[in-house]
Formats: structure tokens, sequence, C-alpha cells
């Protein structure tokens, strides 16, 4: 499509000009790259082709389910069958980041605990299972024999299962987002088939056969997984294809997450408002978690959230996207990078054009991390917390110490008064996957950081 010296009929040289710090990008440097199209939210939401009605729709649709997944999950019974995560107060954590790192900043320290997300235990629990219980919930209503009045745990029937099994699910991931569908459409009865990128972990793929769930491998990357699954489904009218890098419903079932945790806030009595901003790091790969979450955090927080996107050094595929404007036109691979991290859950080169285009006036900005700092940070959340997650959920407790300390940021603190707010400040960095990751795993995982350290 591109000629291989040439990106969108520019060279590389040409791109560099008009955004020097590609420069930086290219040769793998970590970078803080502030956005300067964020706008304040009244205007910046209106114009978005999603509405805050649809979150609350999507909340109401999950809470419909909540009696079946009861059923069908039995852990998610402490929570009535809603599918959340705990929001925790990390203060060891911070003592060891200010001293590891030689940067102290103010505030506290939050960790999202989606690495403990039951069902798919990952982030992609939200999105996921939510696109799967729409698209069940579409084809029974559709038929007649479900009103949105009844108990939907009666999905669980023989009958009903029987009648899914009629249906097949498609998907392409890296893994954890096959984990999810595969997961979610297998309890129900679809038939699945989950087409796994190269990075994709020889656990999830066996994880998933356990479940009969159809596994389908391919030595290229993540988008070319994509695009195989949604050709070959494409193909079968019986067969629904969840598109991570267009669907909605995914984005609208990740968005929720924010009303959750406006909710976690206010019960631990923390205020978010001019005076007491929160600042949001969360890790993104092909943008439809983090987007759908900062869309949803605009639309409850408004200008007093900042959200931060940060991916691998090796695979900043949405900062080159919305950097550029140019989104999923544009890959890491067109400007010669390799896609290769330790963090499987990010490591896509061409982020979804959708998202970008959503948050592209939302977006405070995006930092990349390298690879050797994400195991380090998963043996420190695992020393001072004991909490374990995945490489993937790491890089976002990165966010306050660069806050604090790259020139970038002080521009942005002082461009929106934050510099004498920040010991009212709330540093949220979202935990994005670990439940599943089997011990050997994580041990080894942690063993790596805790050499370069
Ligand atoms: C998928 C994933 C992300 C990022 O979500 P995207 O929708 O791909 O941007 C982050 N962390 C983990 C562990 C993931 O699996």
């Amino acid at each position: 499509m591109l000629g291989t010296d040439e990106i969108l009929e520019k060279s590389v040289n040409k791109w560099k000009d008009t955004f020097p710090i590609i420069g930086q990008i290219i040769d793998y440097r970590p970078v803080f790259w502030l956005n300067e199209g964020l706008e304040p939210v009244a205007g910046a939401l209106q114009r978005l082709p999603i509405a805050y009605e649809e979150m609350l729709d999507a909340e109401r649709r999950l809470q419909r389910f909540a009696p079946l997944l009861v059923k069908l999950f039995p852990e998610t019974w402490s929570k009535a069958g809603m599918i959340e995560s705990e929001l925790t107060a990390v203060d060891n954590m911070k003592v060891l980041l200010q001293q590891y790192y030689n940067q102290d900043f103010q505030g506290r320290l939050l960790l999202k605990c989606d690495n403990a997300l039951p069902v798919a235990g990952s982030i992609k629990a939200r999105g996921g299972i939510y696109e799967v219980l729409k698209h069940a919930e579409d084809l029974v209503l559709s038929k007649g024999w479900l009103k949105e009045t009844d108990d939907y745990a009666k999905l669980a029937e023989p009958s009903f299962r029987d009648f899914f099994a009629q249906y097949s699910l498609a998907v392409g991931s890296t893994g954890n987002l096959g984990l999810s569908i595969g997961i979610m459409g297998a309890a129900l009865g679809f038939k699945v088939t989950v087409h796994m990128s190269a990075d994709a972990k020889a656990w999830k793929k066996s994880l998933l056969r356990s479940r009969g769930v159809n596994v389908v491998e391919y030595a290229s990357d993540y988008s070319k997984a994509v695009e195989e699954g949604r050709k070959q489904s494409m193909l079968d009218p019986a067969s629904y294809f969840v598109d991570d890098e267009h669907s909605k419903n995914l984005f609208l079932g990740y968005s929720v997450a924010a009303l959750r945790l406006r909710k976690q806030l206010a019960e631990q009595s923390i205020t978010v408002n001019e005076e007491h901003p929160l600042f949001a790091y969360l890790p993104c790969g092909v943008g439809g978690a983090p987007g759908g979450i900062c869309f949803g955090l605009k639309q409850v927080f408004g200008d007093n959230v900042h959200v931060f996107f940060v991916e691998p050094t090796h695979s900043p595929c949405m900062l080159l996207g919305v950097m550029t404007g140019a989104h999923d036109s544009v890959s890491v691979q067109d400007f010669g990078m390799d896609n290769i991290t330790e963090a499987d859950g990010l490591a896509v080169g061409r982020a979804s054009g959708f998202v970008g285009k959503v948050v592209e006036h939302l977006l405070s900005g995006i930092y990349t991390v390298d690879d050797r700092e994400l195991n380090k940070l998963l043996a420190m959340m695992q020393d001072s917390e004991g909490i374990k997650i995945e490489p993937s959920a790491t890089p976002g407790l990165l966010g306050p110490i660069l806050l604090q300390q790259s020139p970038e940021a002080a521009v942005y603190l002082e461009k929106h008064r934050l510099m004498d707010r920040m010991q009212n400040a709330v540093h949220l960095a979202w935990a994005t996957g670990g439940l599943f990751v089997p011990d050997a795993m994580m041990q080894e995982f942690y063993q790596k950081g805790k050499q370069n350290m």
C-alpha cells in the first residue's frame, strides 16, 4: 500500500520536520507527549458520535445481565453479578516509586485493580463481555423470547444454550480480548473462534481450548489476526465479529468503568473538583479500553480529570496516530519500528482510528515506557503491596513520576493552573490485567524485574 520509505507520501525526514519528537520515538526512546488538541469538554464531548445516555444504557444492560452472570460465574456473587474491581490506595508503592526513581510527587496514588476483574482476569472483561451480552440480548429480543423486564438468569437454560449454539462469535486478539470473548461466549453456548496474534501466550490459547473455543494462530501481529478474523467471519452469516478496531459496543462496555469509579471515589470520600484534580494513567493497545474509559471519565469528571495514555516504546501506535492526525492510516511499522514488547496486551502496531478520533480532543497526552521498566514496576508492586499485575498493567504507575519530572509536563501543569493544586491531586494508575497469569510465569516476570533493579 505504501512505498518503502514514504509514509502517506511523506518521507520520514519530512515527518520529523513537522513533528520533531518522531526522531525520539523511532529510536525507541521514551517520550512524554502533550496533546495540543486537548479542548474543554463543553465543546469536545458535544461533537462526538457517542452520548452520555449510551453509557447509562450500557450500565443498565449490565445490570439486567447480573443475575445471569451470578449463575454462570459464581465468583461474581459477592458483587451481585457486576464485574467490577476494587479501587485501592497504594501508599507503600508510592513510597517505593519515589525512592527508586528518586522523585517525589504530591497527592495520593490509587490503583484501579482491573488486574483482578473476575471472569476474564483483565480490563477486557469490561468491553468484551459487554459486547457478547449485548449481542446475545439482541438475538433473543429479536426472536421475542425475552423481555427487558425478565430475569435474565433464564438465558442459562438449555433451550437458550441450544439456540446460541447455532451462532458463532469471532475475534482477533493479542490474548486478553480473546480470553474475554471466548470465556463469555462459550459460557452462553456460542461457537467461538479466536484469531490469535504471535504475541499471544501459550497458556491463554490452552485455557481457551479447554473451554471449547477454536483458537487460530498467526505468525504475524495483531492487525493481521484481526483482518483474518474479520474476513473469515464475514463469510458466515451466523457469525458475529467483535471488531476491536471499530466497535462502539466494546467502547461503551469499557466506558461504564467511569460511572463505577465515581461511586467508589465517593464511598472513599475522595473528592474530584477543580481544586482536587484527578490524573488517570491508562495503558493503551489498540485504544478501545483506555479510549472508552477516557470518554467515560470526561463525561463524569469533565475538565477536572486529566487523562494520559501510556504505550510501550516499541508500540506507540496511538501516539503516532493521534499526534499526526493520520490515525489508522499509519502504523509503527511504517516508521520502521518492530512492535515487539513484553507487554503483550499493548503489542499493537496500528491504533483504532475510531478511538483516535474520539479521544483526540479529550486526551491530555501520551507517554511511552521502556520494556525494562515494566517488569521492575511489576516486582515493586508485588514487594510493596503484594499485588500481582502483568507487564502490560504496570506502566500507568510511572505517570505521577513523569508528571513531576518531565519538562513537558511542567508546561501542562502551568498552563492548566495545577501547580499549586498538586498536593490535592489524585493519581489513578489503571492496572489492567494479571489474575489468570500462571504463577510460574508471574515469578519469571518478577525475577526479571529484580535483576534489572
Ligand atoms: C488490551 C489490554 C490493554 C489495552 O487495551 P486496548 O483496548 O487494546 O487499548 C491494556 N492492558 C491489558 C492487560 C490488556 O489486555
